[in-house]
């Protein structure tokens, strides 16, 4: 944490959530060291640094409708549902998703929607409920989904991984209010694969 990040709202709430209960029982004592820990279904809950920075690019002030794409282990989401009015978190791995839900109502947190979006072919996102003034993907995408950035509001804020399968950077998309997307890359990273029409195939 001492990398540079500077919002203190975000330390607070990674201070506040705690981090063993999104793990499995294996890994509970590695759960305070920063470095990213499976979690079953060939995924990882992301690195404590990561979910820091990433919250950090977001800017949240307690007000955003905000959009997650990968809930995993949920403790990205529990971060923002301490950060922000309300999430709402797609999962495509049913197992996965309904253990995030468990450990995020042993946490009290009940600002937080999540959905299954297992179907073969099934769009990225939530359609229904946008536009989010944040969106968060938390897997590596080839490129920056246009269906994302459809579902952001004006002023809105976009934190997604964008590279190869291995290795990909960091970005931070804004709309301003002329609708008109800017781009800042941010550090490089390693995400599991975004998966979908306008990610990579399963
Ligand atoms: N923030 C999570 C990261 C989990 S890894 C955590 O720290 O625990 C990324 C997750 O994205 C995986 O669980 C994977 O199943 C999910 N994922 C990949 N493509 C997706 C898609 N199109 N929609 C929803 N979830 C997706």
């Amino acid at each position: 944490m001492a990398r540079g990040i500077s919002d203190r709202r975000v330390i607070d709430a990674m201070l506040k959530i705690p981090r063993h209960i999104f793990v499995q029982e294996a890994f509970a004592a590695q759960a305070y060291s920063d470095s990213p820990l499976p979690i079953g279904e060939k995924q990882t809950i992301s690195q404590p640094y990561m979910v820091a920075l990433m919250t950090e690019l977001l800017s949240l002030d307690g007000s955003e409708k905000v959009l997650e794409i990968g809930t995993g282990s949920g403790y990205q989401t529990a971060i923002l549902a301490t950060l922000a009015d309300r999430v709402y978190s797609a999962e495509r791995i049913r197992p996965l998703a309904l253990r995030a839900r468990k450990c995020l109502d042993s946490l009290k947190l009940f600002n937080v929607m999540l959905r299954i979006n297992d179907n073969e072919g099934s769009p990225i996102g939530w359609e229904d409920e946008a536009p989010f003034d944040a969106i968060i993907v938390t897997a590596g995408a080839p490129d920056v989904p246009a269906i994302l950035t459809d579902q952001l509001a004006p002023g809105g804020r976009l934190v997604i991984p964008v590279g190869s399968d291995s290795e990909q950077q960091l970005l931070k998309i804004t709309k301003n209010d002329q609708g008109e997307l800017e781009r800042f890359a941010s550090v490089g990273c390693r995400f599991v694969p975004l998966i979908g029409r306008q990610g990579w195939q399963a």
